[in-house]
């Protein structure tokens, strides 16, 4: 056997994966019981392919980041020309590169009105941290110190470090650790179908966003900095809030004069059908986290952008600003970030999700609504959700929590489609690229998958 037989080998990637790599978000001896990982090689459009050669049908763009698809030569050119005439300097100390200065530019003119200013992380968790640093900051300099405390929600995903891990409400990733850091606080989500009770989507709307209120007013405002949330919250399940909440919740924050921000991780970069989820909900955030999409996942970047408020003061009175890391602003993911922006134009993606593609595929993922297993169907744009039940008419849920998600997912695998379980909720948010074509293959595959878990449960 040559070498390169030997590394091309799957049960010997497998067997070195299961020895030397720690994966995230995982039970380690869980997954060298089953076996070890799958190994994807390759990718082209909204197909990969593992080590294996079997084909598989990405319906959640990698982790929700996979915008324009696999394979794009452009952005792999875009990367080498900007990795032989720069492939790093940093902003610190009175420079700046080309590509961060073009980028900022351009993300200044695409995202909402007064959002005018960038600073640059590599991931979303890195860009969380720097706004929970950066608000408490503002409220220092505009002569409120007092003002520290940060609201967000219930199974908010915010990310992985010690700040962005408290900003999130995952009650899992607080155990490991004892989070949430002091000053971080949670409410409950705006999630009708697990939450709503008998109310209205409208009422519940309603309810959830004065759980802020309520919060704030405990706190007392005069400790309030800000409230941060994901428009439509992705990770914690595709939680779509009813129409009155966002409006509610800009009421409120307006009312008590707190920082609103919109963590737009999973939503930004035409997810919805629209460039940010804040303009889907005509969200007016003061402060804005991107990453993911900004790339199509292609390279680590990040950024916050900064409304006009906060920057103004941090500009005037601020001095200097103690913060930022070795990769804010890296030329090379940031020329990647302005080559997929402009596929992303030219290619008119976010019009193509919104007019077209984006309600085609929402008709076909509403057909699953009748199938034996499934409570509920909801979604927006490229992202959407299935609730797995025992009953439909009490969205019976199951026990343990989980059980059927699972059951689901492990179908999804053996069919070859992509989609992950967040308890029993199915989610799915594939490349904006997606044909109608593929649409039907990917709701095809989540039948498939439902049906065999269906059969495990003896639901009929
Ligand atoms: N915010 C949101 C809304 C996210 O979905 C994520 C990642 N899934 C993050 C922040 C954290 O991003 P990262 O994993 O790049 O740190």
């Amino acid at each position: 056997m040559t070498t390169q037989t030997i590394r091309n080998s799957t049960a010997v990637w497998r067997a070195a994966d299961t020895r030397h790599h720690l994966h995230p978000f995982t039970d380690f001896q869980g997954l060298a019981a089953e076996g070890g990982s799958r190994i994807i090689t390759k990718a082209e459009g909204v197909w990969l392919e593992d080590s294996e050669g079997a084909r598989i049908l990405d319906g959640m763009s990698g982790l929700w980041c996979v915008n324009v698809g696999y394979g794009r030569e452009r952005l792999a050119k875009a990367a080498y020309e900007q990795m032989l005439a720069l492939p790093y300097y940093n902003t610190f100390f009175k420079t700046a590169t080309p590509p961060s200065i073009e980028l900022s530019e351009k993300l200044a003119a695409l995202t909402p009105e007064g959002l005018s200013r960038v600073f640059y992380a590599s991931s979303g968790s890195e860009a969380n941290d720097t706004i929970a640093r950066m608000v408490r900051r503002y409220w220092q300099l505009a002569g409120q110190p007092a003002r520290r405390n940060i609201i967000s929600r219930h199974n908010g995903y915010h990310g992985s470090t010690m700040a962005a891990a408290s900003l999130g409400g995952m009650q899992p990733m607080h155990e490991l650790d004892g989070l949430p850091l002091p000053g971080f606080h949670h409410v409950r989500q705006p999630y009708w179908f697990g939450e709503g009770g008998d109310m209205s989507p409208a009422d519940f709307g309603i309810a959830a966003a004065k759980a802020i209120e309520d919060k704030i007013l405990e706190l007392g405002p005069e400790t309030v900095a800000a409230f941060i949330g994901e428009p439509i919250q992705g990770a914690g399940g595709v939680i779509i809030p009813p129409e009155s909440y966002w409006p509610e919740v800009q009421r409120i924050c307006k009312a008590h004069d707190i920082l609103l921000i919109a963590d737009e991780v999973i939503c930004g970069f035409g997810r919805t059908g629209h460039w940010f989820g804040s303009n889907l909900y005509d969200i007016k955030p003061d402060m804005m986290t991107l990453a993911k999409g900004i790339t199509s996942g292609y390279l680590p970047l990040s950024a916050v952008m900064v409304g006009d408020r906060v920057a103004d003061l941090l500009w005037s009175e601020g001095g200097e600003f103690a913060h930022g890391f070795t990769y804010s602003g890296h030329p090379v993911a940031c020329a990647v970030a302005l080559e997929n922006i402009a596929i992303i134009e030219e290619e008119k993606l976010v019009e193509r999700v919104h007019d077209d593609t984006g309600p085609y595929l929402q008709q076909q993922l509403a057909s699953l609504a009748e199938h034996p297993l499934v409570g509920e169907v909801r979604g927006v744009g490229f992202i959407g959700a299935i609730e797995l039940v025992t009953d439909k008419a009490s969205r019976g849920r199951f026990n343990p929590k989980g059980r059927a998600g699972t059951l689901c997912r492990d179908h999804c695998v053996k069919i070859g489609v992509v989609s992950r379980a967040v308890g029993d909720t199915m989610v799915v948010a594939p490349p904006l690229t997606l044909t109608r074509e593929e649409a039907d293959e990917l709701v095809k595959r989540l039948r498939l998958a439902l049906d065999g878990a269906a059969a495990d449960l003896n639901i009929k």
